[in-house]
């Protein structure tokens, strides 16, 4: 063979191989870009996901955690990359299986003590085995339902009972009609059951009043010692019928921010409270004092009396609506039982809070601590 032929035998072989080799190569790079699976989750998804408010994620077709909302991991329903619970593992098999959304309430324990967590969850399947996870905490929900059922019921009876006795002594009335002084006692009567009937519709009207309406919205400054001293001449009568005295030891400067009306209805209640609940001889005392702590500056008014006292296992209670240790007393005192949760309510809708010490034939001690309104800002002068 000539050297020329070899040489243009080397060249084409030469180019047949580069030709092979780069085919090859492309033939690889396509198969492996084949193989590469596509994103499993759209990023637009992912991103919807973890900007919603609720508790929400998606999963994988291996039941994997592909997206999660920030309160996802504090809902307890997830936890790592996993579903927490079975019961919504399980809703979530059926929803990618039978491509239905699904819906499961479960209750979720907190620890702590505390009341389980009810959730609504819901399923959703997006295709290619993806599962949409919405959870809703409709604890709060539930609760403030339940209250309001209790409290619609409590109504119910609390309203039944001077309506019965009314409806009673009305028939006794007609029946004695030739007896003036019966008629004159069964009226009399009467009267007392139509005031308390009277008061418990006030304390109704005035606690719905108190939660639809924010007093921070009308306030303003209130000198806590001129209200007591007013509440205190209103309250001589009550006091001296059962002889007890009444003692005021005041601050120079304790003066709060807030509705006027709302903070009288608060200490009436709690001094009314004092005398009501405390035998011939009591004395009631009402203190008033400044306090500071890391979260500010604090107005102390604490309404003490050694009256009967309340039992460690009641205190917790006597907050609620329509809660009463001894009913034939709160009767007799003309008590409704919505007094202290009226308080407690005036409290914390001030940013305070009302606090009780008691001991079971010493007395008892209601504290209301509320944030005080400090000279500087006395720009509207006081409405004391
Ligand atoms: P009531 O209208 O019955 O007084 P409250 O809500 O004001 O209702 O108080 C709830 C219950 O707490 C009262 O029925 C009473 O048993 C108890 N209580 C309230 N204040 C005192 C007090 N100063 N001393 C003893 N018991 C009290």
């Amino acid at each position: 063979m000539s050297p020329l032929v070899a040489g243009a035998l080397g060249v084409v072989l030469g180019v047949l191989i580069t030709v092979l080799v780069v085919t090859l190569l492309r033939a690889r790079q396509q198969a492996a870009v084949a193989a590469e699976p596509p994103p499993l989750l759209p990023p637009q998804l992912r991103t919807v996901v973890e900007h919603l408010r609720g508790a929400a994620a998606i999963f994988g077709p291996h039941d994997e955690l592909l997206a999660q909302s920030q309160s996802a991991a504090s809902s307890g329903v997830v936890r790592g990359s996993r579903v927490v619970h079975p019961e919504v593992l399980e809703l979530v098999r059926e929803a990618r299986r039978d491509e239905e959304p699904e819906a499961l309430n479960i209750d979720v324990p907190t620890g702590l003590g505390l009341p389980a967590r009810r959730l609504a969850v819901r399923v959703a399947p997006l295709g290619d085995g993806l599962v949409l996870l919405v959870a809703d905490d409709r604890s709060e929900a539930l609760r403030v339902d339940e209250t309001r059922r209790d409290f619609v019921a409590n109504i119910t009876h609390e309203l039944k009972t001077p309506i019965g006795a009314i409806s009673l002594l009305a028939e006794a009335i007609t029946e004695s009609s030739d007896d003036p002084a019966a008629v004159r006692h069964f009226a009399g009567r009467m009267t007392t059951e139509t005031a308390r009937l009277n008061e418990l519709i006030s304390q109704i009207i005035a606690l719905s009043r108190l939660q639809s309406t924010d007093p921070l919205l009308a306030a303003v400054p209130i000198e806590v010692d001129a209200v007591i001293d007013e509440l205190f001449d209103q309250a001589r009568a009550q006091a001296e019928n059962r002889r007890v005295t009444l003692a005021h030891q005041r601050s120079s400067e304790a003066v709060i921010r807030g509705d006027r009306r709302h903070i009288e209805a608060a200490l009436r209640n709690l001094i009314q409270n004092a005398i009501a609940y405390s035998d011939a001889g009591a004395r009631v005392a009402v203190t008033t004092r400044m306090t500071h702590d890391a979260t500010g500056d604090w107005v102390e008014i604490a309404v003490s009396d050694n009256g009967i006292g309340i039992a460690e296992a009641d205190q917790p209670r006597v907050f609620e609506r329509f809660f009463r240790v001894d009913y034939g007393r709160s009767r007799a005192n003309g008590g409704t039982g919505l007094g202290l949760s009226i308080v407690k309510h005036i409290a914390s809708a001030h940013g305070g809070t009302v606090t009780l010490w008691s001991r079971l034939g010493q007395g008892s001690t209601f504290t209301l601590r509320l944030p005080a309104h400090l000279p500087d800002h006395h720009a509207e002068g006081t409405a004391a």
